[in-house]
């Protein structure tokens, strides 16, 4: 029961073994809704995240950034702590896991763990056996979202349908909950879609490669031209037109001839989604720094208008004739775009199921001068603020030549094969370590490459032959991400050996430098700048 601090995380953890104890769906309903009734309002949030093991709302995109190296060290010295610590509550842990993901900086790493081990060592050992859990994501324990919606509906006396149709709005149902529990039925109308208020954008994984993004969109995907400009939202209700920036800011002054288009729309309620790009005299996009002048500049706009002419790209619609679209399937919503604007200011767009289609059109779109491809899921809903699947950025790869420093053995078909090779950049006389991968190699060029590796051992460990830094491979990725993993601070996402750089010594491998510029450039183009627009 509640005590003046809060609610016990036991009762919380206690919860979760006893829905995870029955099988009947409509026994976890109500488990549920018993639980949630008597929670206090701040607490409704949090409980219902930790119970369906999330951490945060989806919609905030916010993460602990805790590896596995810390955590071990957290839970080593949490064994150690004091026993005798006051009970955890459902709002210390809560706020335990703001405070992790919100350490930033030089000492980070070392602020995490504290607070982490700090976490750990308060709790109890079915409630760290939770903690753990959540930090994995690898929550199968408690509810999915589903039960968890039809338990939030029981709880507050709602139709699980208006939950469900909140949730879609908000992508979080921490709060779903809360606004369900205290304001009913009115309370969840409220959170409706609303012309004027801007709405948070739906987001795009990086595709690993072709075959995945067909796969994961059964077998069929509409792809669009990625153009490198900045995300609008435009709203429209009978002549008052406003436009909001993909960080939600208005930026209605900055654009007045996207102000005018919108008032030529024949329609008078909507909310249309695109992107803005600045041209160049043949129609051809410039760089993303060209368009943000348009977006910092308050005066003159008239001027920089000549200067910068702004071309407008619809790829989405929300909102038509005091409908909301959010929850139609993607396919419709493009078929109420182009009934609705001409076919000169819709994104450029098929439907495919073939990789060689995708290929030639990213082709297509690359020499145009845009950025890339996005391919979109027919028959996906609009997920309010999420990033997911349903919506893959495809970018020709990157690539970075590094050498190998150490290489694992294999497990399954590649046992007995070295396969898994350690990758690094230069930096000085020595190496900075920044991924692994084991892909991208035939059999035969792996055994080729083991026999080389095999000659530069310097030593071995059970899983690990390490080897003389000689050996230089070109290396594909999609991006290079902050990482706790490695010392270096930085980890390559969807590594993979594009060709072994036999032309190339170790002297001419990519340096930490180099890195850390390419980094840096990954952000300078949707950074900062447009962010504050
Ligand atoms: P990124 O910023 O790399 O995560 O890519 C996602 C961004 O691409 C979106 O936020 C949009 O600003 C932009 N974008 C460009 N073309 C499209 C399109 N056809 N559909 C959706 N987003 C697009």
């Amino acid at each position: 029961m509640p005590t003046e601090a809060g609610t016990p995380f036991s009762d919380l953890v206690e919860l979760t073994h006893r829905l995870e104890s029955t099988t009947k769906r409509l026994e976890k309903r109500k488990l549920i809704a018993e639980f949630l009734r008597r929670l206090p309002r701040e607490e409704v949030g949090p409980a219902v995240l930790i119970a369906i093991g999330r951490i945060f709302p989806e919609a905030d995109q916010k993460a602990l950034n805790v590896g596995w190296a810390t955590l071990q060290k957290a839970l080593s010295s949490a064994r150690q702590a004091r026993l005798d610590a006051r009970p955890l509550t459902i709002l210390d842990v809560n706020r335990a896991f703001e405070g992790i993901a919100a350490a930033s900086g030089a000492d980070s790493v070392r602020a995490r763990l504290r607070l982490l081990a700090s976490l750990l060592g308060q709790a109890t050992d079915p409630e760290r056996e939770v903690l753990m859990k959540s930090i994995f994501g690898e929550m199968r324990i408690g509810v999915n979202e589903g039960v968890m919606l039809e338990g939030i509906a029981d709880a507050a006396g709602v139709d699980a349908d208006a939950v469900r149709a909140a949730h879609m709005v908000l992508g979080d149902l921490g709060r779903v909950a809360e606004v369900a529990l205290s304001g009913g039925a009115t309370g969840l109308a409220d959170l409706q879609l609303r012309l004027f208020s801007p709405v948070k954008p739906m987001m795009a994984e990086t595709a690993d490669d072709l075959d995945e993004v067909l796969k994961e969109h059964g077998g069929t995907t509409a792809v669009e031209f990625k153009f490198d400009g900045a995300r609008i939202q435009i709203h429209r209700q009978g002549d008052a037109v406003r436009v909001f920036s993909r960080r939600l800011t208005d930026v209605t002054e900055s654009v007045p001839e996207v102000v005018e288009f919108a008032r030529t729309v024949p329609a008078t309620s909507f909310l249309l989604e695109g992107e803005v790009v600045a041209m160049d005299d043949r129609g051809r996009p410039r760089p993303f720094q060209e368009l943000m002048r348009r977006f910092r500049r308050v005066h003159e706009i008239e001027a920089l208008r000549r200067e910068i002419p702004l071309r407008l790209y619809l790829f989405d619609v929300l909102y038509l004739e005091g409908r909301s679209l959010i929850p139609v399937p993607y396919r419709y919503r493009w078929a109420a775009l182009e009934a609705l604007v001409q076919a000169d200011v819709l994104a450029k767009r098929i439907v495919t199921q073939s990789r060689a289609e995708i290929e030639a059109f990213l082709k297509e779109a690359m020499e145009a001068g845009h950025e890339g491809l996005m391919a979109k899921q027919l028959d996906a809903p609009y997920s309010v603020g999420k990033r997911g699947k349903k919506w893959f950025k495809i970018k020709p790869a990157d690539t970075l030549d590094v050498a190998i420093l150490a290489a694992e053995w294999g497990h399954g078909r590649r046992t007995g094969t070295l396969s898994n090779y350690w990758l690094g950049v230069r930096d000085g006389d020595g190496w900075q370590m920044i991924g692994k991968t084991f892909k991208g190699l035939t059999d035969q060029e792996r055994r080729d490459l083991m026999e080389r590796l095999m000659a530069l051992k310097t030593r071995e460990e059970p899983w690990v032959v390490h080897v003389r830094p000689e050996v230089v491979v070109a290396i594909a990725y999609n991006e290079i991400q902050r990482s706790p993993h490695y010392e270096s601070g930085f980890a390559l996402r969807f590594a993979r050996v594009a060709r072994v750089r036999d032309d190339k010594d170790p002297g001419e491998a990519d340096t930490y430098d180099r890195l850390k510029e390419l980094y840096a450039k990954q952000f300078e183009r949707k950074g900062a700048a447009y962010d504050e627009a």
